[in-house]
């Protein structure tokens, strides 16, 4: 929300007749940006963000860079057929080689160490399940992945771990971790390079139509903010 008029210099400059405007600029909305200016490099395509940064689950997550551990897995399967799960996954896993080209692995520091699942006392019965599941699971997942052995028991590491209270442990080999912070970075430089234009500090609380398309309004009436629209 802008609390100041904009000078000719800053329309002129800035504040041009957008073709496109993504609101956030999470993982999600810089991509979409890009891959926009791919289809058609000519638009003119602006991202509005609330945050000085983006402020969103992109920079707050884990860094995981997964696909499916077992439990996660058979979870799904109890609300869709394996066909579905496994279209599923591979939408994960190829939406993570994109990612990875799209970035660089070395731009966000990715790391294929493999992902665990723990499995106490209590979780006996489930890591029985999840065991008897692994060569169903590594003949079809692999398919998708390339690794033969995907899921994998190693519960024989558990000493160099160090983990109390754990008696299994399952490794899914192709998984790994990312800098999540250094991944958005580079995002937000590559959006800018391809000629997006993204404003921070806009929280957009309303959209109206309008004869020329779409009005965004960053706060309530009242003080002037934005010339034109976006
Ligand atoms: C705690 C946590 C841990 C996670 N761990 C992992 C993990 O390890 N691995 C993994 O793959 N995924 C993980 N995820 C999921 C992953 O982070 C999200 O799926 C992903 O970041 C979503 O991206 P996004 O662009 O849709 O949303 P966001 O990153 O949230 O982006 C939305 C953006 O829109 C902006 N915005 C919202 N409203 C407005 C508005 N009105 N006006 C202007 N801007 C606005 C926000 O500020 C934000 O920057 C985790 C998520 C959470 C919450």
């Amino acid at each position: 929300m802008l609390k100041y008029n904009l000078s000719y210099w800053e329309r002129e400059t800035f504040f041009k007749d957008f073709d496109v405007a993504v609101i956030g600029s999470g993982i999600v909305g810089l991509t979409a940006a890009m891959h926009l200016k791919i289809l058609n490099p000519a638009l003119q395509v602006a991202v509005l963000e609330r945050g000085v940064l983006p402020a969103g689950a992109s920079t707050r997550n884990a860094g995981f860079a997964c696909f499916g551990s077992m439990t996660e897995l058979l979870d799904d399967m109890t609300r869709m057929s394996e066909d579905d799960l496994l279209a599923l996954v591979e939408k994960r896993w190829r939406g993570l080689q994109r990612l990875r080209n799209l970035v660089g692995d070395a731009n966000m520091d990715f790391q294929m160490l493999g992902g665990y699942e723990l499995f106490t006392d209590d979780d006996e019965d489930v890591f029985q399940e999840c065991a008897a599941r692994i060569p169903d699971f590594n003949k079809k997942i692999g398919a998708i992945t390339g690794h033969q052995e995907t899921y994998k028991v190693v519960s024989d590491r558990l000493p160099h771990f160090g983990f109390r209270g754990v008696n299994h442990l399952i490794l899914n080999q192709p998984e790994g971790q990312v800098h999540t912070g250094k991944m958005m970075a580079t995002l937000l430089h590559r959006a800018e390079a391809q000629g997006i234009q993204i404003f921070n500090g806009i929280s957009l609380c309303r959209l109206e139509d309008s004869s020329r398309g779409w009005n965004s309004k960053p706060k309530p009436a009242g003080h002037y903010a934005y010339p034109g629209y976006w």
